[in-house]
């Protein structure tokens, strides 16, 4: 990859994943000289592995004793393994710390360009003015600056450009998007969508996800493999690296720049304007600046507001862009610890080790605290569930010989539910820089202050009840359910911390993500977020990304920043 430094560019773009990719895609399309910072190395189809099978591998991906010597956090999310571990963050070398009866695993930290979305779930789902407008509703916490007909058109050309597979459904607090074809339903599905509805009135669909069901700009539809964790050579899943941050670059006005951690934003304080980036090269460990009329955070939620807690000025001496005081504060990440299986009949389905693969499964909306439905009295918001069905041999049927053999091939189809719910924005969830530790960068890191409170363990334990409601309604058997406690808490979908808001005392940035205090600096990924919404965050991401740059380049046209 061609690397340019100490130049000057019209915009820096810290992070290259969902956020960063499309900030850079359109900056650049448009005709603005973009450097992307990112702190990975560059991806590559010959780093995807999808195909490769386990006996491949040096050691058959039963490595995850191997791996934890130097992942010991990011290695318990299954994703992290043989294939794919030196995609992510090194836990020893890049540490966070969290109080002692606080822990909280900081997964899916990933070191390629691309960022989580090499390894996301792609789950996509729209947020509403239910959302967006909860504080409204139920009187907690603080509504979003902006509502769902100023995103709608945003969310319209990502979902175009993405590929999103899913179904309409008419549902006003899970609005319809653009979809490519629905991935169809497996018989046990269909069946526990059509019972769950009829005795439970929910809706159960097929997930709206980011896998191509229909060619799209040169990307292949997908070919059910199953794994798009470990790449996808026909590109049939949305990652940035081979879809906007690729863009970018053809533009020929994005310069990557690879295995550069920045480090703080560098300040002006005379005109209080962003001047560029320090940053740390990882090979060299010597540090550089970069400059530009603009500077865009898109390192993911803590990482951006760790890099704004670390340019203090004697100005804005508690993190830059921190006149209010928030910064940090009201760090929100899904629960996601409840949930059920239940066993369902195989409609003449046989297991097979080698057959496609279906990569996503069904998801069931929100059915807590609607619009037009009485206020629910255990807790505020909702949550859904995300969920698949399989059909396996019986690996665990009785008996040796012929006898197991036969056993091993009667077929065993079950259906699993997993409960993904809103976390309320708390001040007391929050972080803020260790004074005492330091990355191998010799950048001061983050510590994470993050627990559950009355209204998650209240919405947990409905997600396991609930759950078997619904699979005792499809008729499932052997049911079993689970609601723990979320501890350690851990999360892949966090964001908050620098929040959105109209009122510059009470939030970081404005409905633009531009800091309410520095006209040229930006944070473009979910640290804006005014609440987390229980459904999955990454469509919301980047359409409010490009709603950004979309002011940002009318700012820049007239001078205005
Ligand atoms: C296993 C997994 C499953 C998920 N499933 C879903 C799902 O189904 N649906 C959904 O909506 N979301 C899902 N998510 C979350 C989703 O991936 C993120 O919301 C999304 O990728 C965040 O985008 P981002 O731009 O903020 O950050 P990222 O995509 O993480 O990109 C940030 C980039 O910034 C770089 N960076 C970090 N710090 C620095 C620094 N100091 N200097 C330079 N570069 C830096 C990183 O290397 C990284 O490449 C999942 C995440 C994981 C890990
Ligand atoms: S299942 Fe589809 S999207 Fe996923 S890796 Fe295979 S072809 Fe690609």
């Amino acid at each position: 990859m061609p690397q340019q430094k100490n130049h000057s560019f019209d915009v820096i773009v810290v992070g290259s994943g969902a956020s960063g990719g499309w900030a850079c895609k359109l900056l650049a399309e448009a005709g603005l000289k973009v450097a992307l910072l990112e702190a990975g190395r560059p991806q590559s189809d010959k780093n995807f592995t999808e195909h490769k099978p386990e006996f491949e591998l040096e050691y058959r991906n039963k490595t995850t004793e191997l791996i934890r010597k130097t992942r010991p956090i990011q290695v318990k999310f299954g994703v992290c393994n043989e294939y794919t571990y030196d995609w992510f963050v090194n836990d020893l070398e890049e540490p966070y710390t969290t109080p002692a009866d606080k822990p909280f695993n900081w997964m899916g930290r990933l070191r390629m360009t691309g960022g989580r979305t090499n390894v996301w779930g792609r789950v996509s789902l729209r947020f509403s003015d239910w959302d967006f407008k909860s504080a409204s509703q139920d009187g907690y916490g603080e509504d979003w600056p902006l509502s769902y007909k100023d995103i709608e058109p945003y969310y319209d050309l990502v979902e175009k450009y993405v590929g999103i597979t899913g179904s309409a459904e008419g549902l006003e607090h899970l609005p319809d998007g653009q979809f490519q074809p629905p991935v169809p339903l497996t018989c046990q599905e269909t069946l526990f969508r059509n019972r769950v509805k009829e005795k439970l009135g929910r809706i159960v669909m097929p997930t709206r996800s980011a896998n191509l069901t229909k060619p799209l700009n040169g990307r292949g539809s997908c070919h059910f493999c199953g794994p798009c964790e470990r790449g996808c050579v026909t590109h049939s899943y949305f990652n940035s690296a081979f879809t906007t941050v690729a863009d970018a670059l053809a533009s020929g006005n994005c310069t990557l720049i690879s295995n550069a951690m920045a480090y703080k934003v560098l300040m002006d304080p005379e005109r209080n304007r962003a001047r560029g980036i320090l940053y740390v090269e990882r090979n060299t460990r010597h540090t550089r600046e970069i400059h530009a009329r603009a500077v865009i955070l898109c390192a993911q939620s803590q990482e951006s507001v760790r890099i704004l807690l670390n340019s203090a000025t004697p100005q804005y001496s508690n993190g830059l862009a921190n006149s209010s005081g928030v910064l940090g504060h009201y760090l929100t990440a899904h629960v996601r610890s409840g949930g059920g299986s239940g066993e369902f009949p195989a409609f003449g389905a046989k297991p097979s080790l080698g057959g496609p693969v279906k990569p996503l499964g069904i998801y069931i909306a929100r059915f807590r605290n609607l619009p037009n439905t009485p206020s629910y009295k255990k807790f505020l918001r909702g949550f859904g569930y995300e969920g698949e069905s399989s059909t396996e041999f019986n690996w665990t049927a009785p008996g040796f010989g012929e006898s197991y053999k036969k056993a091993l091939l009667e077929p065993r189809a079950s259906l699993d539910i997993t409960g993904f719910g809103e976390v309320l924005p708390r001040w007391d969830n929050f972080v803020e820089l260790d004074p005492h530790v330091k990355d191998v960068y010799g950048i001061p890191v983050l510590k994470i202050h993050m627990s559950d409170g009355e209204n998650e363990r209240a919405m947990i334990q409905d997600m396991g009840d609930s759950a078997g409601e619904m699979l005792e309604a499809a008729g499932a058997k052997n049911i079993r359910t689970y609601a723990h406690p979320s501890a350690p808490r851990w999360a892949l979908h966090e964001a908050g911390m620098a929040r959105m808001g109209v009122d510059p005392q009470k939030s970081v940035l404005n409905q633009f993500q531009q800091a309410h205090d520095i006209k040229n600096l930006f944070v473009m990924d979910a640290s804006g977020f005014t609440s987390n919404p229980c459904q999955n965050p990454t469509l919301t991401i980047m359409a409010l990304c490009v709603r950004s740059c979309d002011y940002l380049m009318s700012e820049l046209k007239r001078n205005a920043i």
